[in-house]
């Protein structure tokens, strides 16, 4: 089923979750003893990142470096069909223009077809970490939107190839969700410009959007009214994740280009071991959740970052 039939037959506000494919070598088994547990709220749906291959390099045994390709959390499509097989549960698989052309997309997205995958997150990508800025892959995309054009036109039945096309009666329906930033892209000039572009990837075919993470929910109230101004309307998920470590007071800033509060970041500062700080960022985030819940939004997104069972303590408290 469609994330936005979810939304529509909802009486409640709903809360899903992004998983990340386990570490290359590890058993899916991992990702089903974290998932296990939360299956007591219900959850509609279960998104599943994707993530791109990598560059390293290799010292040889005549001293010369030699450039492997690695990807270190495959299996994206692999865990959401293994999802839906075993919860009956809608999984989201995340799509990125990064590394893919147009063909292999239109292939992956035959797979999701074949699946029975309804929904897919259709992302940009980060550039590469031996890249400063984003490069497209030859005769691929290097703007969301260009994916969301491309996904759109399978559902009105039009292949890379015209000699396939099916008028008619289509095979594709993907819902389509897209990324959005209540603290802007860390890329765009201005918020204008990043609401200027959002808007092209509602007009190109997104359902809704679902937004990078944020600490202060001002952040998020006042970048959903931004977009209405402008005339998105499409439902605005928010993304939450609690703050773990210490560390991430520094890397999720730096990662992602956002703000943490103060008032969080005195509190994290003064808790005494990694224990009081998990709880510090749980119980900001249950506060968060409540806040958000309570001013009616359709769904909140949890980020689990490869810890779903401190959603387990939010959703508990929340939900
Ligand atoms: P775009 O919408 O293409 O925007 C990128 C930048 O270009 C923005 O600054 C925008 O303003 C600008 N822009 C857009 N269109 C144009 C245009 N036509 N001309 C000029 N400028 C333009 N990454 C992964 O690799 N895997 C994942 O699974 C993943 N999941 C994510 C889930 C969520 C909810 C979010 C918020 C992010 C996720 N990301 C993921 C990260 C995402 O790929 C990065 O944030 C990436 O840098 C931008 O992706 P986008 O889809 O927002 O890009």
């Amino acid at each position: 089923m469609k994330v936005t039939d979810h939304i529509d037959k909802a009486k409640n506000s709903l809360f899903s979750f992004e998983i990340l494919p386990p570490l290359r070598g590890h058993d899916i088994k991992d990702i089903f003893y974290t998932l296990d547990p939360l299956m007591e709220f219900n959850p509609p749906f279960i998104d599943v990142t994707y993530h791109r291959e990598e560059f390293v390099y290799v010292e040889k045994e005549n001293g010369l470096l030699q450039r492997r390709t690695i990807s270190r959390r495959p299996g994206t499509v692999g865990i959401c069909a293994a999802i839906m097989n075993k919860y009956g549960i809608d999984a989201v698989p995340h799509l990125i223009c990064g590394g893919f052309n147009r063909q292999m997309t239109e292939n992956a997205l035959i797979d999701l077809n074949f699946l029975g995958i309804d929904n897919v997150l259709v992302l940009r990508g980060d550039p590469l970490k031996s890249e400063k800025s984003f490069f497209a892959q030859k005769d691929g995309h290097q703007y969301a939107v260009k994916l969301v054009e491309q996904v759109q036109n399978l559902n009105n039945g039009k292949y890379l190839d015209n000699t396939f096309e099916q008028k008619d009666s289509p095979l594709f329906d993907f819902c389509i969700g897209i990324a959005g930033y209540p603290e802007k892209h860390f890329e765009a000039p201005n918020m204008e410009s990043d609401l200027f572009f959002l808007k092209k990837k509602v007009e190109a075919g997104a359902n809704y959007i679902v937004t990078q993470m944020f600490f202060d929910n001002k952040k998020y109230f006042s970048f959903v009214k931004k977009c209405r101004s402008e005339g998105i309307s499409v439902p605005i998920i928010p993304g939450i994740k609690p703050i773990t470590s210490k560390k991430q007071l520094n890397s999720l800033p730096s990662r992602f280009y956002l703000n943490i509060p103060h008032e969080l970041v005195k509190e994290i500062e003064k808790a005494k071991d990694k224990k009081m700080v998990s709880h510090i960022g749980i119980e900001w985030a249950i506060q968060q959740s409540k806040e958000l819940k309570d001013s009616g939004v359709e769904v909140i997104h949890y980020y689990t970052m490869d810890k779903p069972e401190n959603i387990y303590n939010i959703v508990q408290a929340v939900y």
